[in-house]
């Protein structure tokens, strides 16, 4: 959406740091350095056109010796790294600045090893998360961290952002799927914690303080990740609901008939329907209605025979009967999945095409759900009369992505220009029902802002501590996450 110009440094790495470059080269081989505008335009293309993301230099490694080298190098010159994955980010995290160095980890991408009786599998931070998925399928086990950009951001990213997903409700943030980490400091020390332990309790955690950190405290160069058992029954269905608060009392019968399986719980607003029909193509309305709310459901065991479509269709007709549910469909093949998730997927490029949004990726306790929502509906159209509120995802987890859509009678600028007052509303709002303003995304650039008006000032001044002590000259991701 809009563009926030950033505060660039006059210094340009090309002129003041020639021999530092000379130095990278030599550290990973001159191919492996990219210094010219065309050759950098992948790597400083900002997903949302939000920032204005410029560099000097983006190295590739394709070691952790090498990127503890890459960041004494750089280290020694003053020269502040970002490290980057699949720049796939929604928040900015991964933006520089003329005058530092892009450090991506794309090279790095060896899964090293699956160890069946310990359930896990170990990789290097470059590694696709797809590549992760279908590697742990070929060991017929599950990894279980699914998004939207999977075909294209890569572990180290997912660990910096603490990403989570449409299988969260089950398996939890990819924090809870991690058992060591290998991650390369601002002094340039490799710090070994690739732990295969599912039980430590020797101090502090440095794995959880660098999970979610975005780059800011270390470099992760390689993960030991826990593996679950691979689901060898998956059912899918898509239930249109009575009104907003039904996506509660089915997800209450869901979680209690399920005996565990609910794996995912994700709301689909009418509207998105609608306009993943209208902009995406192949996508279809599952149902011959189209509800003001509907969900996906999963239910998914690893057991076979367990009779989970069954459990599935029990619970929807027994929500229908209650009224809960006005219309459902279970797939009856992968295809009819593929049609049900197409939808899911194709809301965000949806709204895209659809004109300007104002997105939001916000957190509630989950039995607040329908309350933001509706005051964010009122508050909405008071602001801006017209402006279509278009809230979807994880309500299973409390985190929905709240975006606000350009009123049809209404300019893209004029409406580009309400974001400050749309952003404000939105925060406060979360922030009143005890919620987060950041569920899943992350800081960033983006959110550094409201770090500084809701975060909790004695967590704030921590972080700063934890910052100043293990990267005292603001070496990696500087700006980022704290204000
Ligand atoms: C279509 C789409 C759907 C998405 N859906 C979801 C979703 O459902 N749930 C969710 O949580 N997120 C979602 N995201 C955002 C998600 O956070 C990112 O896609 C992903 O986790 C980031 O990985 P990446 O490799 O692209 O990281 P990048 O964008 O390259 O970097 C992200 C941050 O991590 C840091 N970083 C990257 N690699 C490393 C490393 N090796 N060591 C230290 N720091 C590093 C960067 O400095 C930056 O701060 C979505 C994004 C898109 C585009």
């Amino acid at each position: 959406m809009k563009r926030t110009p950033i505060k660039f440094s006059q210094m340009r790495l090309g002129e003041s740091n020639s021999a530092l470059l000379e130095n990278l080269r030599q550290i990973v081989g001159s191919q492996y350095i990219l210094e010219t505008k065309s050759d950098l335009a992948a790597y400083i293309e900002e997903p949302r056109g939000y920032f204005d993301s410029r560099t000097d230099a983006a190295v590739f490694p394709a070691t952790a010796a090498e990127v503890a080298a890459i960041v004494t190098a750089c280290g020694k010159s003053g020269v502040s790294i970002i490290p980057q994955g699949g720049n796939t980010g929604l928040c900015g995290g991964a933006v520089s600045q003329p005058g530092q160095v892009i450090l991506n980890l794309r090279r790095m991408n060896r899964i090293i090893g699956i160890d069946p009786i310990n359930d896990t599998i170990t990789v290097e931070a470059g590694c696709i998360l797809a590549d992760i998925q279908q590697s742990a399928l070929n060991a017929d086990r599950f990894f279980p961290l699914s998004l939207g950009a999977e075909g294209s951001c890569q572990i180290g990213g997912n660990l910096s952002t603490n990403a989570g997903g449409i299988n969260v409700l089950r398996y939890g943030n990819v924090r809870d799927q991690v058992l060591g980490l290998q991650a390369v400091l601002a002094d340039g020390t490799i710090w070994n914690g690739l732990s295969e332990l599912r039980k430590d309790n020797t101090g502090y955690d440095l794995r959880h303080l660098i999970v979610g950190s975005e780059g800011t405290l270390g470099i992760i160069t390689q993960a030991v990740l826990r593996l679950s058992p691979r689901p060898k029954q998956v059912e899918t269905a898509f239930a249109g609901l009575r009104d907003l608060e039904a996506s509660l009392d089915l997800l209450a019968k869901a979680r209690s008939d399920s005996g565990g399986s609910l794996s995912s719980f994700e709301l689909i607003p009418g509207l998105g329907v609608a306009l993943a029909n209208q902009h995406i193509p192949g996508c279809r309305d599952p149902l011959d209605v189209r509800y003001e709310w509907s969900v996906i459901l999963v239910y998914s065991g690893s057991a076979a025979g367990e009779g989970l479509k069954e459990a599935l269709e029990g619970t929807l007709a027994c929500a229908m009967e209650e009224g809960i549910v006005a219309d459902a469909v279970v797939s009856q093949s992968e295809e009819q999945t593929q049609q049900i998730w197409a939808i899911r997927e194709g809301l965000r490029e949806a709204q895209t095409l659809e004109g300007v949004a104002i997105s939001h990726d916000v957190a509630v306790k989950v039995s607040s759900v329908p309350d933001l929502i509706h005051r964010a509906t009122s508050a909405g159209a008071r602001l801006v009369p017209g402006v279509r509120l278009y809230p979807f995802g994880h309500v299973g987890d409390g985190n929905i992505h709240l975006s606000f859509l350009q009123p049809l009678d209404m300019n893209a600028d004029e409406f580009r220009s309400r974001q400050s007052e749309i952003n404000e509303m939105v925060f406060d709002l979360v922030d009143d029902l005890g919620g987060s303003f950041s569920a899943e995304h992350g800081v960033g650039l983006l959110r550094l802002k409201q770090m500084k008006q809701y975060k909790n000032p004695t967590g704030l001044s921590v972080m700063a501590k934890i910052k100043k002590a293990l990267d005292p000259h603001g070496i990696l991701n500087p700006g980022k996450v704290i204000p």
